[in-house]
């Protein structure tokens, strides 16, 4: 059995006030003695206030600077102020709104662990890329391009997340999956590295997900928006524990 991390991680991206936080009550009631880690990561305006629930808070995105001429950015340093552990970097919506390259992720890897953040850094191929039988290599490109020297089990998690599984119901199969965390096991710097896989897991699909040898645990976008469907999700990768 190895002792990698194991993450229930949740993305609100762009969504959640105020009217949320019973969600994230829940979520963080039944996480609670669980012995994996339950992550939110919470839009800006949240952060602040999911503080003392005990589950690990991440950002969705920094800058590469602490502070500056930057207006409408938030910096690592921001986020550790807010009450964050943890950042999202590099995830596919950001690569595509906000053109982000995968040097520029590295720059901002970087700021998070100066700031002490333990960063999400988003790896995934498009479809067209799956389809023309290339997902390794877009992979291994990304990457030697948006890991900078120094990545450890402490710092950093990878997570794969196909771009044409997020948000559509689609996903690989199980061989699939667990075919591709093993070659990014081996592209890694350090094979302890937590590896979360992240498209459309729900809780029909939770438990053979993360049962997958080089599976530690999954990035969930729609489906950790409500207490009802991540709760399953959280309880899907504790009993892959025991
Ligand atoms: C995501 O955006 O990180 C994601 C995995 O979304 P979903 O679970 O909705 O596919």
């Amino acid at each position: 059995m190895d002792n990698r991390k194991k993450y229930a991680a949740g993305n609100w991206k762009m969504n959640g006030t105020s009217a949320a936080m019973g969600e994230l009550t829940q979520i963080a009631d039944v996480a609670a003695g669980m012995g994996v880690i339950t992550m939110i990561g919470l839009p800006a305006t949240m952060i602040d206030r999911a503080r003392g629930l005990g589950i690990a808070i991440a950002g969705q995105d920094c800058h590469t600077h602490q502070n500056g001429a930057h207006t409408g950015d938030i910096s690592a340093n921001m986020l550790v102020d807010a009450g964050a552990t943890h950042v999202i970097l590099g995830h596919s919506e950001r690569r595509t709104d906000h053109a982000e390259t995968s040097e520029l992720i590295a720059a901002k890897t970087r700021a998070a662990w100066a700031a002490d953040l333990v960063a999400i850094v988003c790896i995934g191929e498009s479809e067209e890329q799956y389809r023309a039988g290339i997902t390794m290599d877009v992979l291994r490109a990304q990457i030697n391009a948006s890991l900078p020297d120094g990545a450890t089990p402490e710092n950093t998690v990878i997570a794969y997340e196909p771009i044409w599984a997020i948000g559509t119901g689609l996903t690989p199969t199980t061989e699939e999956i667990q075919s591709i965390h093993a070659a990014i096991r081996a592209e890694l710097p350090d094979a302890m590295l937590s590896i979360l896989y992240g498209g459309s897991v729900k809780p029909s699909n939770a438990s053979d997900i993360f049962a997958l040898e080089d599976v530690d645990g999954g990035l969930v976008g729609g489906a950790s928006l409500k207490a009802d469907d991540f709760i399953p999700i959280m309880k899907a990768l504790e009993g892959t524990m025991k």
